[in-house]
């Protein structure tokens, strides 16, 4: 937890408006989707640097300070296609403090398929096969109501029971933006035995929803 932690001042948008071919990256590396609808696909993690939303349960505070490695769209899309996965998922930091547009075209170029994990703060740009919002209601910046349009799923991190009636709110508040089809996940944070007994209570009142568990974590893996 990142109690007292001080996230970046989120600025102006994108992060990378002087040059929208170019990003800050975290890291790079291939492993497996552990979260989520998409749980089980090998996925190469494509990491970009900087994050303002400020979650106090945040568990890559490495990833908020703006920075990193400067990559083109184009080498990061060598770099992804060169490993085994034939996804990418983009995710940070908070990814779409960038404009995506270009780095998703040239992983298209590369065939590779593009899945994204955002909190939805900022506008979603590019070209996408997957979309996760995983909104984040005690972060510092509101999320916008238009990113839920264009997701696929929309995941929701419990701690406690507030935080499944707040799923519940959220969904009567904002399912009208929703796809019918959009897959509805509540995920215990950090696979605590609590947060997961209370996500399992959560899917026997609410069926339609999906229970998201972080594999990676119980596997020990990145
Ligand atoms: Fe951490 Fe993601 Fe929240 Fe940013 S949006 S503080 S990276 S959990």
């Amino acid at each position: 937890a990142q109690y007292g932690a001080q996230a970046p001042d989120g600025g102006a948008w994108p992060l990378n408006r002087e040059d929208v071919t170019r990003y800050g990256v975290n890291r790079i590396y291939p492993t497996i989707q552990g979260e989520g609808a998409q749980a089980g696909w090998a996925m190469t993690i494509v990491r970009l640097q900087g994050c303002p939303v400020g979650c106090v349960w945040c568990d890559t505070p490495e990833s908020w300070a703006p920075g990193g490695e400067t990559c083109t769209a184009r080498e990061i899309a060598a770099r992804v296609a060169a490993l085994p996965p034939r996804w990418a998922l983009v995710t940070g930091g908070e990814p779409t403090w960038y404009d995506l547009g270009a780095l998703t075209v040239e992983l298209r170029e590369c065939g590779v398929e593009r899945a994204l994990e955002t909190s939805g703060v900022y506008p979603i740009t590019g070209l996408w096969t997957w979309v996760c919002v995983s909104p984040k209601p005690a972060g510092r910046l509101p999320l916008n109501d238009f990113n839920l349009r264009v997701a696929d799923e929309v995941k929701w991190v419990v701690g406690r029971e507030r935080d499944v009636e707040a799923f519940g709110a959220f969904l009567a508040d904002h399912g009208r933006h929703l796809r019918k089809e959009v897959v509805r996940s509540v995920q215990p944070v950090s696979v605590s035995p609590r947060a997961t007994r209370l996500c399992l209570e959560a899917l026997m009142r609410h069926p339609t929803w999906r229970l998201s568990l972080q594999t990676h974590k119980l596997l020990g893996i990145a």
